[in-house]
């Protein structure tokens, strides 16, 4: 039962009706309901973010210290997935709950019209960081590399425990060649200083590396193509946590065509890794739908946890 503060706090972002739901891990049977409704404190962030854009969580100058620790041993390589776009996530009352803390694999919902395996015409062996950016700089292996004005190939620390993947470059970062400089990308810096992460400390990259032709989603074909870049960039990187920004890419690193609402309320590992893969809203979708907030605001929380 809420209260009548919170009841005022969800309204306040735009949230009329709540509907109180208890998730449990598919994987783990025994494994006791999940009921992280929001506290009443969180509640007075989102609603302060929500009103102000300003909120502890996702201000401007956070000043908590996130203790970036020790890199992870070798892990093995993923597997090659296919993806199935799915239609936008609806935003529903039901899924402000924390998502489920323990790793769960993703429910198997693979695409139903799998894409052929491809083999992308690599240049080089893609071993090391000066190899991958040139192969990317020089790929020529599908139409967005003759349309776009250049490679996005990624920015960030190298050995960065966070690694987030967006979906593919927009009008901004085909300009600069930088992911994520746009609004959407200004949001996302937002975000990472809420939980006391600076843009420098993470690497960002997208599924693809190339604008596609006026913001459409990258194909299946595009994404496959790329694919063998964004693998050698994560076997560099050896991140301890994938953050998975948005639809595409959470439908292309999990092989799902899911909402991303579903996808959204468990941990995943990438397949074939035991790396941690959380997905959430692309800050695109947030600056389109502001009380998804509240949920993306769960989301950074749970990833300042594992940073720790
Ligand atoms: N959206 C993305 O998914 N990636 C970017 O780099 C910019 C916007």
């Amino acid at each position: 039962m809420l209260t009548a503060r919170q009841q005022y706090c969800l309204r306040g972002i735009g949230i009329d009706v709540w509907i109180e739901r208890r998730v449990t891990s598919s994987n783990n049977p025994a494994a006791e309901p999940v009921a992280d409704i929001l506290s009443a404190a969180d509640l007075e962030d989102i609603r302060r973010f929500a009103q102000t854009g300003d909120a502890p969580g996702f201000s401007a100058q956070s000043e908590q210290a996130v203790n970036l620790s020790a890199k992870n041993g070798d892990r093995p390589r993923f597997s090659e997935p296919t993806e199935q776009p799915a239609n936008l996530p609806q935003n529903s009352q039901s899924d402000l709950v924390k998502p489920v803390l323990s790793p769960a694999p993703v429910p198997a919902a693979l695409p139903s019209s799998p894409v052929p395996e491809v083999e992308a015409p690599l240049p080089a062996k893609l071993d090391s960081w000066d190899s991958i950016i040139e192969s990317i700089h020089a790929c020529t292996a599908c139409e967005l590399a003759q349309n776009c004005t250049q490679k996005v190939p990624g920015v960030g620390n190298r050995q960065a425990d966070l690694l987030i993947v967006g979906e593919g470059p927009g009008h901004d970062e085909d300009i600069r060649g930088e992911p994520f400089v746009g609004r959407s990308g200004q949001l996302l810096d937002r975000m990472l200083a809420a939980i006391g992460i600076a843009r420098e400390q993470v690497y960002i990259t997208n599924i693809v590396k190339c604008r596609p032709p006026n913001n459409r989603d990258p194909k299946q074909l595009e994404a496959q193509q790329c694919r063998a870049f964004l693998e050698a960039q994560i076997e560099q990187i050896e991140p301890k946590v994938i953050l998975s920004v948005g639809r595409v890419s959470a439908h292309n690193l999990l092989a799902s065509n899911l909402p991303v609402g579903k996808l959204i309320q468990q941990m995943h590992k990438l397949p074939g890794t035991e790396i941690p893969l959380k997905v959430t809203y692309h800050p695109a979708y947030l600056l389109r739908n502001p009380s998804a907030k509240a949920i993306a605001w769960q989301d950074l929380k749970l990833l300042h946890q594992m940073l720790q």
